[in-house]
């Protein structure tokens, strides 16, 4: 098959939250820009549900709020957690000075589908679906274009920019040689779906018990289900069976009960396996790398999709002019990691606390599961879940869009 070679100003591999939000902005701002993403469509049920009160800042910033509102949602303004029989209020968002006091809780694909429409809207915005970025092409030592595998055959993306946002297994980042720090993470995630029943709680919710940690996110008619394990122990828990596990997951969740056979093989759980890592330097002459691609990120938190959404907003305040007047340098580049490597290293450090801290030891299983003292002082003083929303929901330095509407719309 011959080999399609297209032009661009911008190209970006990966069509996550980090790259779907960058393809749009740079659009907006008239930059000539094409999103590839290697499926055909953003429906993986494996991505994180979240959308912070800084995500919807910006958007309310771009004007999309409202819009986005309307996609079924559920409002979370504080997140709970319950440690044995104690519940406690760990994050308390509605004293955020943010226009939404909440965590919107929506399934991924619909927000992602929804940037791909208002990014149609224009004229200098392509998406590639089911366009797997492979390698890169390199001329005199600087990142030209890359590479890419689509449904009609190979196709060669030319552009002054590549920007790796094919998250947390880039395949960019190795193939242009960026140097990663691994920080280890120690646990996975098995991901399976339980059905919704009238009467069930409407609020996502996560459980501690010794030796488990089980989180339940509410998406209309099912339960998406996160049952943290202990990295590299899923063998162990096949080979007890699925009956042990069907059984495990209705003492955490009693309701459960009378629907956990609805998982009636292992293909019906999915091992997520959780890595946190970041690049020492996020770029190389003609390639950016933004979101998980360079920084993998725990789901603790879950603030992945934030600091991915805040990375591509301060790449497109950063380059759109100078990508609109093909002068982009690798100063710029070095500026974007310059401003997003704070937030990203504070993020990151956080995790690994709570990691150490407070996932390995419930998941070493101590029969007596206390919260951590930190977690107890939040039950007693209303000022640290606010704290706490606060490092959630808006994180270190947040950013802002900067209108730089320099395109029309088509419509
Ligand atoms: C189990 C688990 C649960 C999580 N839950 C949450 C949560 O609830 N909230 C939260 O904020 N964060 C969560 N996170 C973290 C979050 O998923 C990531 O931080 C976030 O998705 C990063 O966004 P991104 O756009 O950088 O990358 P991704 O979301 O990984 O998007 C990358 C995109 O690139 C595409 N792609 C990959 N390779 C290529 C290629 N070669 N060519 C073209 N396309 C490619 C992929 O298909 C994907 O669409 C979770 C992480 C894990 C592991």
């Amino acid at each position: 098959m011959t080999e399609r070679e297209v032009r661009v100003t911008c190209c970006i591999a990966g069509g996550g939250p980090a790259g779907m939000m960058l393809g749009y902005l740079l659009a907006r701002a008239g930059v000539d820009v094409c999103v590839l993403e290697k499926h055909a469509d953003f429906l993986r049920d494996f991505r994180g549900d979240t959308i912070h009160p800084s995500t919807l800042e910006v958007m309310h910033e771009l004007g999309l709020l409202d819009a986005l509102l309307q996609l079924p949602h559920q409002k979370a303004p504080r997140l709970e957690g319950r440690f044995g029989d104690s519940a406690i209020t760990v994050a308390d968002f509605s004293h955020l000075p943010t226009r939404c006091k909440f965590i919107a809780f929506m399934p991924q694909w619909d927000f992602l589908n929804f940037l791909a429409d208002q990014g149609a809207r224009w004229p200098s915005f392509a998406l590639m679906m089911q366009t797997e970025a492979i390698d890169l092409i390199e001329q005199a030592g600087r990142i030209v274009g890359l590479e890419a595998r689509s449904a009609d055959g190979p196709i060669r993306v030319m552009s002054d920019l590549v920007v790796g946002a094919d998250g947390r297994h880039s395949t960019l980042r190795d193939k242009a040689g960026l140097r990663v720090e691994r920080l280890g993470a120690p646990m996975d995630v098995l991901w399976f779906r339980l059905s919704r029943r009238p009467g069930d709680d409407e609020q996502s919710m996560g459980r501690f018990v010794p030796g488990r940690i089980f989180i339940m996110i509410n998406r209309a008619n099912y339960w998406q289900c996160g049952y943290v394990i202990a990295k590299g122990s899923l063998e162990a828990i096949r080979e007890r069976g699925l009956p042990e596990f069907r059984a495990s997951v209705a003492k955490l969740a009693p309701f459960t009960a009378d629907r956990v056979e609805e998982l009636t093989s292992w293909d019906d759980i999915k091992l997520l396996t959780v890595a946190v890592d970041r690049l020492l330097r996020w770029h190389r002459p003609g390639l950016l790398c933004i979101g998980d691609a360079a920084h993998a990120m725990s789901p603790i938190g879950g603030v992945g999709i934030n600091l991915a959404i805040q990375d591509a907003v301060a790449a497109a305040n950063r380059l759109a002019g100078s990508l609109r007047e093909h002068r982009a340098t690798e100063r710029d580049l070095s500026e974007v990691q310059r401003r997003r490597e704070l937030p990203t290293q504070f993020t990151q450090r956080l995790q690994l606390l709570i990691q150490n801290r407070v996932i390995t030891n419930v998941l070493r299983g101590s029969a007596d599961l206390k919260p951590p003292f930190a977690l107890s002082l939040m039950a007693k003083m209303p000022l640290l879940p606010r704290l706490a929303a606060r490092l959630i929901g808006i994180g270190i330095r947040p950013e802002h869009a900067r209108l730089q509407l320099k395109a029309t719309p088509n419509n």
